[in-house]
């Protein structure tokens, strides 16, 4: 067919979408440590969750394992993925003398630094955030077992007993719904007004500006595309707030092959965005897919501008930059 016999369907692609400056920085470290050290090099957990950057990293020599007791005693670098670790992990990497590099997020590092304030003060620490997520464990693991309490629900802020109320303290994981999370956090302070809150928000600029750009996208629109994994925390949040905000239907995908056209194959507008973890070339495949059935007609909705930058850790730096 020629586009002329195709239907028309409106493209607004929502800015920011993909990936942040976090997850920039974590692939580099890999890509980096390759580049220095040679293959293999092995990263705990998926460097991002992203099956497309972990399978291209794989194919550069790149061992993905979930555990360190996995990896035999080797001299290759040890990668610590953008989500951070548990305080044990590198104390374990260091009784076995590997070689490490912490690609923890800068703003993932920032709340274990914030929770262990808290801890030295004495304070009881809530986190609110999702069981079972890797940066949730992290953090918990920040600190002897017990020092904090996991808080997912507003039911969750509602039930909590404190020991004392006047010695609170509450951090959240990076990645949440901006409104869940306030909805929750206006329960505890209501609840304990001496809460210590975050000095700025543990919430990052990329999950908030994402949510943004769908919260505005997102009402212009009969359906949504979230460019993601399922075990991304801010894409599956980006999905929740197109849901939330107005398309009709929103669906996440890993790839074009995911697009459901029994779903899509008759809409007359689409959004498209894409977790902080999704590349942008994956963006493109999906709206190549698009193409191939459509008459697209795109335009960009922006709900801020990003320049944010993180530095690879020291050791992984080029020459030039390492100062
Ligand atoms: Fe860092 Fe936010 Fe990106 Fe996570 S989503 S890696 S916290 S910038």
């Amino acid at each position: 067919a020629t586009d002329g016999q195709k239907p028309s369907l409106k493209v607004i692609l929502c800015s920011p979408r993909g990936f942040c400056a976090g997850v920039v920085r974590a692939i580099d470290s890999v890509e980096r440590a390759l580049a220095l050290y040679g293959a293999p090099v092995y990263v705990r957990h998926e460097i991002v969750h992203n099956r497309y950057v972990v399978e291209s990293l794989k194919a550069k020599g790149a061992i993905f394992v979930e555990e360190l007791g996995e990896i035999p005693d080797t001299d290759a670098p040890v990668v610590f993925s953008a989500h951070g670790v548990p305080k044990a992990v590198p104390d374990d990497a260091k009784s076995r003398n590997f070689l490490t590099f912490d690609a923890t997020c800068p703003l993932v590092t920032k709340v274990h630094r914030e929770a262990e304030i808290h801890f030295r003060r004495g304070k009881e620490i809530l986190l609110i955030g999702h069981a079972g997520h890797p940066e949730v464990v992290g953090t918990l693991g920040q600190l002897p077992e017990g020092s904090i309490t996991l808080i997912q629900t507003i039911e969750d802020a509602r039930r909590y007993e404190p020991k004392d109320a006047d010695n609170l303290a509450y951090v959240t994981q990076t990645t949440l719904s901006i409104d869940d999370t306030a909805e929750i956090a206006d329960v505890l302070r209501e609840r304990f007004p001496a809460i210590t809150i975050p000095h700025k928000e543990d919430i990052c600029y990329a999950t908030t500006n994402r949510q943004e750009a769908v919260k505005k996208v997102a009402p212009l629109v009969e359906a949504m595309i979230v460019v993601g994994a399922p075990n991304s925390s801010n894409s599956q949040r980006l999905k929740e707030v197109a849901e939330r905000s107005g398309s009709k239907f929103a669906a996440l995908v890993q790839r074009a092959d995911d697009i459901d056209w029994a779903k899509f194959g008759s809409i007359t507008s689409l959004g498209v965005t894409a977790g902080a973890s999704a590349p942008e070339v994956l963006v493109e495949e999906v709206l190549d897919a698009f193409a191939e059935r459509y008459h697209l007609m795109v335009e960009t909705v922006a709900a801020a501008e990003e320049d944010v930058f993180f530095p690879l850790p020291r050791a992984l730096r080029p020459p030039q930059a390492a100062e």
